[in-house]
């Protein structure tokens, strides 16, 4: 029984296995409409399977995945993936085309905007991240902080109703990352429905709204920052934390 939810993204026990390896033990979260969860857990825990399998690049093996509190399993997976914004650790620019024709390939092709009307929107995106006067450069002359840039700016182009992050810092220059999280910061603040897989503990504190702890492809805590943060309950959030703090 689901009831309507407008704009949220739910997971309902959900387990998936890479032949004996259970990765995802019964995986539960819920993210409202216009909120940030951040997902945070050693290294191997499943964050980045359970957002393949949030947005269907990966089929569970049991559990639900909903937006709006409706089941998406029954609908195609390529519907969902326009709904879901996805930016990854490696951005995944096409090198040969201009950072403009990044921004712009997806909206012909599965938008099918003309040409012109495609191009005027990713201009309008690029100047939304800053980089409108980029736009006509390949993206092996922009640094990495930039790139990423081009990529948020990719995904947010397709107007998804929400948007994944899988460490979209890690791979950056320590210089870089603080322009990539204040652009993330902005997106959150400004209504953004995001789940935010990242090793940034300053981001996961200070902008999300909940924190999902995992640990062996389960959830060992979730809750609000400032709980997680400051009176973790568990032996595995506690040691993660000394770790990474
Ligand atoms: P995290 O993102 O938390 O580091 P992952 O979701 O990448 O963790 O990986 C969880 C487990 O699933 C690991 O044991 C990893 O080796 C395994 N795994 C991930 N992707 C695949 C795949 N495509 N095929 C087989 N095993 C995989
Ligand atoms: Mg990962």
């Amino acid at each position: 029984m689901s009831k309507f939810d407008p704009g949220s993204l739910t997971a309902k026990g959900v387990h998936l296995s890479f032949g004996s390896n259970h990765v995802l033990r019964g995986i539960d979260l819920h993210v409202p409409q216009g909120t940030t969860a951040s997902v945070i857990g050693p290294s191997g825990s499943g964050k980045s399977t359970l957002l393949r399998v949030m947005n269907r690049l990966i089929e569970p093996d049991a559990g639900d995945i909903l937006l709006d509190g409706k089941s998406v399993l029954q609908d195609s997976p390529d519907e969902l993936r326009r709904r879901i914004g996805m930016v990854f650790q490696q951005f995944n620019l096409f090198p040969h085309k201009t950072v403009v024709e990044n921004v712009a390939f997806a909206l012909r092709r599965l938008r099918k905007l003309p040409k012109d009307q495609a191009r005027a929107k990713a201009l309008e995106q690029l100047d939304m991240v800053g980089l409108k006067h980029k736009a006509d450069v390949r993206p092996g002359n922009l640094s990495g902080g930039q790139q990423q840039r081009v990529a948020i700016a990719r995904a947010l182009a397709m107007e998804p109703e929400v948007m994944f992050f899988d460490e979209a810092t890690s791979a950056l220059d320590p210089e870089l990352v603080k322009g990539v999280l204040a652009l993330m910061t902005d997106l959150s603040k400004g209504g953004m429905t995001m789940v935010v897989v990242t090793h940034e503990m300053g981001f996961s504190r200070n902008v999300s709204d909940t924190v999902t702890f995992m640990d062996g492809g389960v959830v060992v805590e979730t809750g609000p920052p400032d709980q997680l943060f400051t009176e973790p309950r568990t032996d595995r959030l506690k040691g993660f934390l000394s770790d990474v703090l």
